[in-house]
């Protein structure tokens, strides 16, 4: 079948995920065994690959049985209270909070100490639960609202001030549109620009690359909630999108002769699977 290929060059990991997986690897490389509080990237072959190396994916239950040990602390960054539980054990951490969420961390703080002295509301658009999202309010004691979609604004009490801040891997013109039923609704709405750049000038690019081809072969983890946004995105412009978390879920019966097929992921996609669904479809349709 003819058909022609192309890995979107903006995709693979953004650079705090580089950055935390570097140094589990530099630190597995001398050690052989390192403990990470949840798994380093919603990507679970990357896990797997690091998993062999001697990555062990821990639970904040389970850190008794690491008392004195090392442990990890991923891109998303944690609340205080990780930081003194993991204190009070005697362990040592290899923080990899990335740069961009631990200024985010910090804006929040303030933020909260802000709106503390007026009564008002710390908001911020993520999704519940969310690694990145708990480290957020966990920098309010618990005390910020967490808006999921619009329907969650019903939540926020607009007779106070507000600041409001996006998780950093959020769709840029989701957060615009809350952004602006907000202001709507309230006198005293300060609105924070935290999504990372990395993340919405790959929303552009994306939506480029998937507009240039007949298909598009969208590769992530299904827990990838930046996986999620942009596979949507990819699909909003060509319908022919799949996401797909490995090329052996390639159904050929999606593509057609003469496709121009466009391959790219999300932040927590690594090149090498980027590189090795294209091999593989290479061998596939020659
Ligand atoms: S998406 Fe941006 S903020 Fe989040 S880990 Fe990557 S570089 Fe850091």
């Amino acid at each position: 079948m003819k058909v022609t290929l192309e890995i979107d060059s903006s995709s693979g990991f953004c650079p705090g995920v580089v950055r935390a997986v570097r140094q589990a690897e530099e630190y597995l490389a001398l050690h052989g065994s390192l403990n990470s509080l949840g798994p380093i990237v919603h990507n679970s072959l990357e896990i797997d690959r690091l998993k062999a190396k001697g990555l062990r994916i821990v639970d904040l239950d389970s850190l008794d049985n690491i008392s004195g040990g090392m442990l990890l602390i991923r891109a998303h960054g944690e609340p205080p209270s990780t930081y003194a539980a993991a204190a009070a054990r005697g362990i040592t951490l290899i923080d990899c909070t990335c740069p961009v969420v631990l200024r985010l961390q910090k804006e929040v703080r303030k933020a909260f100490f802000r709106m503390e002295n007026v009564g008002g509301t710390v908001v911020i658009f993520g999704k519940h639960g969310h690694a990145e999202v708990n480290g957020l309010v966990g920098q309010t004691e618990g005390d910020a609202v967490v808006i999921a979609n619009a329907d969650d604004i019903s939540r926020v009490d607009f007779s106070k001030p507000i600041e409001l801040f996006s998780q950093t891997t959020k769709d840029p013109v989701e957060y615009e549109m809350l952004a602006d039923i907000m202001r709507s609704r309230g006198k005293d709405v300060t609105v924070h620009d935290t999504i990372c750049a990395q993340v919405s000038t790959r929303h552009e690019s994306l939506v480029n690359f998937a507009r240039n081809h007949s298909m598009i072969l969208f590769i992530s983890g299904r827990q990838s909630s930046n996986g999620k946004v942009l596979f949507e995105l990819c699909k909003s412009v060509n319908p022919r999108s799949w996401w797909i978390e490995e090329a052996s879920q390639v159904d050929l019966a999606w593509i057609h002769e003469g496709d121009s097929i466009g391959i790219c992921g999300a932040t927590s996609t690594p090149s090498w699977q980027l590189e090795e669904a294209m091999a593989t479809l290479s061998s596939i349709l020659k």
